[in-house]
């Protein structure tokens, strides 16, 4: 089974890139709005490098938490940005908690993403509110875990928290945003969503296309 989990999160990992890749111009447009405008080729090149990582770990061997750990590094070193660091930062900590030999069921993945996210929390020091990622991925951490309580299928909750997380990046719009690079010229920001938030319901939903199948 641990074989067969980190096959999946290489994957997973390389269905990130390549949803980044797909948007990359969009996200750089919005970030452009009151931020430095790099979101996109930051997090193209954050995730490509994280995907790279992740076959050569799962190919030396390595369960999920190998496989997460060293892509998360890379996304970090190659980003270049604060949203790289982020990435890094949640990747490693999903695959510290779920470890190298469990099983992944939907309880387990739920709490990983749970400690994921309080962990950004802590270390960005940024609120729900403040427009950032955290306002789509805390609302999606809590569906999880609302379909893990439900005993959904991993699939069908992962799905339900991904469409959480999309209203929850368009909802960033009308925010004024109170952390990162877009806080000086956060007025010009209200009217787009927040590209971080926006990326990441992306990512998710296109994550959760891809257990479906
Ligand atoms: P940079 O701001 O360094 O240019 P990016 O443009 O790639 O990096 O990423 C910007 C995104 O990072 C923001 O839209 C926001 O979602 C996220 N972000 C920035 N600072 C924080 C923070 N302290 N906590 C959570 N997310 C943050
Ligand atoms: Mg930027
Ligand atoms: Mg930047």
């Amino acid at each position: 089974a641990s074989r067969r989990h980190a096959e999946v999160a290489q994957r997973l990992v390389a269905t990130l890139a390549a949803t980044v890749d797909e948007h990359k111009v969009r996200l750089g447009e919005i970030d452009a709005v009151a931020g430095d405008g790099d979101h996109g080729i930051g997090m193209s090149r954050g995730s490509r490098a994280a995907a790279e990582a992740a076959v050569a770990a799962g190919v030396a061997g390595g369960g999920v938490h190998s496989v997460l750990r060293a892509a998360g590094t890379a996304f970090g070193d190659r980003a270049g940005g604060t949203s790289g660091i982020l990435w890094g930062l949640l990747l490693e900590t999903v695959g510290r908690d779920l470890g190298n030999q469990e099983a992944v069921t939907l309880d387990r993945l739920s709490g990983a993403v749970r400690t994921g996210a309080a962990r950004l929390r802590e270390f960005g020091r940024a609120e729900p509110g403040d427009k950032t990622m955290l306002d789509a991925l805390l609302p999606f951490a809590d569906e999880l875990a609302h379909g893990a309580d439900a005993d959904l299928p991993l699939a069908k909750a992962w799905q339900a928290a991904a469409e959480l997380a999309t209203s929850a990046a368009e909802a960033t719009a009308p925010m004024v945003p109170r952390v990162g690079r877009a806080r000086p010229l956060a007025e010009r920001s209200v009217g787009t969503p927040d590209p971080g938030a926006v990326s990441f319901a992306l990512i998710v939903t296109a994550i959760g296309e891809q257990l479906t199948q």
